[in-house]
């Protein structure tokens, strides 16, 4: 039988009706502060996730045995963040109406602030677990209230204190980390302290956003990003937080920052490819 030439995700070609997790892209980047090119990283990681195998030998699952369906990319607009944010809570929204879990690939970081509106109306006792260099706690950014250099202050507006947790931070103005001894749950440089918060949010019962900025990873495995910092963690070791995110009650996540064309090796979007492969089947 024939069908239609439409690129997913590797594996990911269950039908809406029988998915657990849905995916969706926001090809945004229009509050980058430096190197643009994260609209491309959706696109980017279905074309490469073709050299992927979709079985992990790390958890001993395949994605072909699993349930995720790939909606493509929401077509946004760049001009305005704010309209940006309210298509990409209308799809989260609808994700969740049908029972599933949205998975959103960015796009920039701010694209996590739109599904985060949209979760928190399901469950407002949600608590944020962010993966990423830079704090994004910043109040604003040279004025703009909406960036993603402010992405995680803006979660913070609807949070509120002690419900976000940040790990690998090695970035941002002393303002931010004079705000996040405040009122974030900041933990620097690596994941130190994760399999703890981990058990506490299981054992809590609480509902759980995982937000992956992939600029988290050093930049020597991970270049291809807008702001790259140096000091990273390895994949290893974020593919074993990501395992210890995933044993607490995660209800959306999004991996986000991918500019696959500030990498022309290739690796940084075979990286995330990696990543997301192994975040669906821990979050399966
Ligand atoms: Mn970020
Ligand atoms: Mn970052």
């Amino acid at each position: 039988m024939l069908h239609h030439n439409v690129e997913t995700f590797i594996g990911c070609d269950s039908s809406y009706r029988a998915a657990g997790i849905v995916l969706f892209g926001a090809p945004f980047d229009s509050t980058t502060s430096y190197r643009p090119g994260a609209r491309f990283g959706p696109a980017a990681m279905r074309h490469e996730s073709y050299g992927l195998e979709t079985y992990s030998p790390y958890q001993d699952k395949d994605l072909t045995d699993g349930s995720v369906f790939d909606s493509g990319d929401l077509e946004l607009c760049f001009g305005s963040s704010e309209s940006a944010l309210t298509d990409i809570e209308s799809r989260a929204a609808e994700i969740l109406r049908d029972g599933k879990m949205p998975l959103l690939l960015g796009g920039e970081h701010l694209v996590t602030l739109g599904a985060v509106r949209a979760v928190l109306r399901k469950y407002p006792d949600l608590h944020i677990i962010h993966f990423d260099a830079h704090a994004d706690l910043r109040d604003d950014y040279l004025g703009a209230k909406l960036s993603h250099a402010c992405v995680l202050r803006r979660c913070h507006d609807l949070v509120g204190d002690g419900r976000i947790h940040q790990f690998c931070i090695r970035s941002g103005d002393r303002e931010e980390f004079r705000f996040a001894a405040e009122h974030t749950d900041l933990h620097k440089y690596d994941f130190t302290g994760l399999p703890e918060l981990a058990d506490w949010l299981r054992q809590a019962q609480v509902p759980v956003y995982l937000t992956i900025d992939l600029d988290c990873l050093d930049p020597s495995v991970f270049p291809g990003t807008g702001t790259p910092e140096a000091g990273g963690v390895s994949f290893l070791q974020l593919l074993q937080a990501i395992r210890t995110a995933a044993k607490t009650n995660i209800v959306a996540a999004d991996v986000n920052e991918l500019a696959p064309t500030l990498d022309t090796t290739g690796t940084s979007t075979a990286t995330a490819c990696k990543v997301l492969r192994e975040l669906l089947l821990a979050l399966e």
